[in-house]
């Protein structure tokens, strides 16, 4: 049966804008955690219930372009948005970049102005360059609502969350709990101990411990207060242990899947491919299992049930693809034509196989080309700049190169060095033991500890 699922929001903005601190007075005031004795945050997205008894997720994504490798997915997780812009700061470039995701994905949002506590807060400024940028807000003659908060006094946060609730009240979302599983991964690692970690959202269906998925079987469950929980409702991100793989932040997991990107190539915004593939399956749950499952840097040029058709050899020659089976046959023709036309096959008996062995082609695509390799080891601002401070760690770090993001066992993105300095000096590299400041354009959301990886090109 249908029933409304709480809404699950998410926060976007420029970087430093005050979203990590609003999310955190957010969780802080968090009843229902501090009554279940959890109050160490296990995963960053949690569940709080408002004023009015209703219950609201918010999710934490690591970043603009796990944002938009969810989006490539097809999994638009969020269904509401709260766009943050400091009040003290005002429209930034990720402010226009985050109103495009929210355009883009077609939901709901409201505008929250943050940090109004400082004395050089300027909200009316700030209203005057979002209607810029086609953000016009209610006392501006549009229909975005506005609320002028801080997440360090806490000013304005009831306001947020009434707003929130009217909003999620004029934009229902209906889920069937008994339904299909439909859940997408927010974050994913790897634990020395535990093995595969991932933290999904659920949006339709419920999670049970026991449960048999593609990448797995459910051996625990535990909520955003650290507590083991049996089953996960609609709308409730939970941390999943038990899974074979490392699933792809943003890949999708359960039986009924948004439409595959069959025959089109996917938007990848940011990310580029890694790998292309041309799959073909005995039926169509199992493709769409697989589909649902893989990575967001491979490309899928085609997939299809049945075997093989000397067809696919010749596209994958054109895409430089490979092709991937899982039982389907390769008939002698077919197996010709690919020895010929230079064209790997891949064919497989066994799903789990199948994904490690398109995890190892997308890596092999990384290690094939590495340059250098470096840990972020800092992060400072200078002016508009967020700068990373490196350390190379193996081989040599360019100016302008190729580089990609790599957190645990999830590649964050790909983008380039706009510039790098060794101590003050502008420089064209470094090498391997020396440290470094370096700015990326396009941004991506990094971290301290993230690595990364020079790619020659
Ligand atoms: P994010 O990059 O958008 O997650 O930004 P953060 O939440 O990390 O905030 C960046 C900086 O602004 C931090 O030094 C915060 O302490 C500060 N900050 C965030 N929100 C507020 C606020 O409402 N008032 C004041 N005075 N400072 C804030």
């Amino acid at each position: 049966m249908l029933q409304n699922r709480p809404p699950i929001i998410v926060i976007l903005g420029h970087v430093d804008h005050g979203k990590t601190t609003l999310l955190d007075y957010l969780r802080k005031s968090n009843v229902a955690a501090r009554e279940s004795g959890g109050i160490t945050q296990h995963i960053r997205s949690f569940q709080l219930i408002a004023k009015d008894q209703q219950l609201m997720t918010f999710i934490d994504t690591p970043g603009h372009s796990a944002f938009a490798a969810m989006r490539a997915r097809g999994s638009n997780v969020a269904d509401i948005a709260v766009l943050v812009v400091a009040a003290d700061d005002g429209v930034m470039p990720q402010t226009k970049q985050s109103v495009e995701f929210i355009k883009h994905a077609q939901i709901p949002y409201l505008v929250a102005l943050t940090k109004s506590d400082l004395p050089t807060s300027n909200p009316d400024k700030v209203k005057t360059q979002l209607t810029e940028i086609g953000v016009v807000v209610e006392d501006f003659g549009g229909d975005i609502s506005c609320v002028i908060v801080s997440g360090k006094t806490g000013a304005g946060i009831p306001d947020l969350l009434e707003t929130l609730s009217l909003l999620s009240q004029l934009h229902p979302n209906k889920t069937d709990p008994s339904g299909q599983l439909q859940a997408v991964v927010l974050e994913s690692s790897l634990d020395s101990k535990k093995g595969p970690l991932a933290t999904l959202i659920i949006k339709n269906g419920t999670l049970k411990v026991g449960d048999a998925l593609p990448l797995g079987k459910v051996r625990a469950l535990i909520d955003s207060n650290g507590q083991n929980i049996k089953e996960a409702l609609p709308s409730t991100p939970v941390e999943i242990l038990g899974l074979n793989i490392v699933p792809a932040v943003g890949s999708q997991i359960g039986q009924e899947i948004a439409p595959s990107p069959v025959n089109q190539p996917l938007s990848h915004e940011s990310i580029e491919p890694l790998l292309s593939i041309i799959l073909r399956a005995d039926v169509a749950g199992s493709l769409e299992a697989i589909l649902s499952s893989l990575p967001p840097l491979v490309n899928v040029l085609g997939s299809g049930t049945g075997d093989f058709v000397e067809t696919d050899v010749d596209r994958a020659k054109t895409g430089s693809a490979v092709l991937v089976g899982f039982n389907v046959k390769v008939t002698n023709a077919v197996a010709k034509l690919a020895e010929v036309d230079k064209v790997k096959i891949y064919n497989f008996k066994i799903i789990y196989e199948l994904l490690d062995q398109i995890d190892k082609l997308t890596h092999s695509q990384i290690t094939e080309t590495i340059q250098g390799k470096a840990e972020i080891i800092a992060q400072f601002k200078i002016g508009p700049d967020r700068i990373a401070g490196g350390r190379v760690t193996e081989g040599i770090i360019q100016k302008n190169a190729k580089i990609r993001l790599v957190r645990g066992d999830t590649i964050i993105g790909d983008t380039r060095l706009k510039s790098l300095k060794a101590g003050k000096a502008d420089v064209t590299s470094v090498k391997s033991g020396l440290e470094f400041g370096a700015v990326f354009s396009p941004y991506l959301d990094f971290r301290v500890a993230d690595h990364i990886i020079a790619i020659e090109s």
